[in-house]
């Protein structure tokens, strides 16, 4: 069987780092053609040393001459910028696109990806969240695969498999983050090494963020509407914090179907990378009996407003995902940098998308603009705080 030949977006996070660990457990079956980074040069270094890859990005131009020079007595062709990485998705030999770079700047490699006939494997939910309805009219039209990674969207199009009849609903598991039954109160001071503490997932920053605000939620009620073609409510949210049952379809009979399995994304990025098939791994297995009690709970969208603002943007629909979304990548990174409150953050976001006015029809380029439009707007709110205090 000739190899699939895959190119990592983003290589050196949290979704990249387990996308190797799934390829070195398979070097049989994956040949990895791109690998990039923004800034992690050493790691980029070390991972394309073992890998052999065609082609390197660096997105952090300044590092360039400390890859190419470590790489110099390989084939390997080491470029930087973020022109390169949108151009290194083009490389006739790929297969599969995963992106598993976080944010918006995932948006412009899926779609010169797609366009150029590649199949996606997507973590990067950004791309789906700011502009799902161009994103999927692209992937009929150039007829490939997207292949969710995200847990919960992954589980969903498990239990689609086989299914020709239509979905009465989904219901998307959240663990509720390490704040869950937390009251408003309660929330006032929290920092980020709180909120960095995830119970079930190990996770880069901003998801992990995200996650304990909920926004990830949010998100992901989005991508699903993208991904299944869904009515708003269609998609319901409920908190499990076990975060074993990974998502539950629900068919017009009544019918429920669930996908489970320990949190581990190893198991979603090999099912995008192996669909349909299914690989045999040494990954560990569950054990009911480190599980003795599920539990649900309907989740607080009064105290963790984030999830609120996702599912209105999503019913006003034109730009506002699009703002909300980068809204918020500005005020976590600035959450990160102690420069807004936990509650704070949901504040900047409504106050983003009330600076913004609400457009339709927009193109690529128009949510590109609105993407930036909406950064300079939320940094403006948070430096005003700063000011204030
Ligand atoms: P991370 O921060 O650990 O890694 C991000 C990667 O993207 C790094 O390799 C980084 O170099 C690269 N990157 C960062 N900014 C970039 C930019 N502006 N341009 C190009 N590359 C850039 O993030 P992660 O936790 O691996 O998450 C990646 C994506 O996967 C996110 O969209 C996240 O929501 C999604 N996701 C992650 C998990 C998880 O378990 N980590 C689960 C589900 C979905
Ligand atoms: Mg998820």
């Amino acid at each position: 069987m000739e190899k699939k030949n895959i190119a990592i977006l983003g290589s050196t996070g949290s979704i990249g780092t387990q996308a190797l660990d799934v390829a070195r457990e398979f070097y049989d079956k994956f040949e990895i053609s791109v690998l990039t980074a923004s800034n992690n040069a050493d790691l980029l270094i070390k991972q394309a040393l073992e890998f052999n890859p065609k082609i390197v990005v660096i997105i952090n131009e300044a590092l360039y001459s400390n890859v190419k020079e470590a790489l110099a007595h390989t084939t390997i062709e080491v470029m930087s910028g973020v022109e390169a990485l949108v151009d290194a998705v083009e490389l006739e030999e790929i297969d599969v696109v995963l992106n598993a770079i976080v944010g918006s700047a995932g948006l412009r490699p899926t779609v010169r990806a797609i366009t150029c006939g590649k199949d996606i494997a997507l973590a990067n939910k950004e791309t789906l969240v700011v502009s799902g309805e161009l994103i999927m009219n692209l992937v009929k039209e150039h007829n490939v695969k997207m292949l969710p990674v995200d847990s919960e969207h992954s589980a969903i199009f498990q239990c689609l498999v086989g299914e020709p009849s239509p979905i009465e609903k989904i219901y998307l598991t959240a663990s509720g983050g390490p704040f869950r039954g937390w009251t408003k109160d309660q929330l006032q001071h929290v920092g980020k090494a709180q909120a960095l503490k995830h119970p079930n997932w190990s996770m880069g920053a901003k998801i992990t963020i995200d996650s304990a605000s909920l926004m990830n939620k949010g998100l992901e009620v989005i991508e699903a509407k993208w991904l299944f073609d869904l009515e708003i409510n269609q998609i319901d949210v409920i908190v499990h914090p076990q975060s074993i049952i990974h998502s539950i379809v629900q068919f017009e009979d009544g019918s429920m179907k669930a996908q489970m399995g320990l949190p581990d994304m190893k198991l979603p990025i090999q099912y995008a990378l192996t669909y349909p098939e299914r690989y045999k791994n040494t990954f560990k297995r569950f054990d009911f009996i480190d599980y003795t009690n599920f539990s649900f709970e309907k989740p607080d969208l009064t105290t963790f407003r984030n999830l609120q603002l996702a599912y209105d943007a999503l019913a006003e629909g034109g730009n506002r995902c699009c703002v909300l979304n980068a809204a918020n990548e500005v005020a976590v990174a600035a959450f990160l940098e102690d420069k807004v409150s936990f509650l704070g953050m949901s504040s900047i976001l409504e106050e983003t998308l009330c600076h913004i006015k609400n457009t339709n029809n927009l193109s690529l380029d128009d949510y590109i603009a609105y993407d930036s439009e909406s950064r300079i707007v939320a940094q403006d709110l948070i430096n005003k705080i700063k000011h204030k205090n």
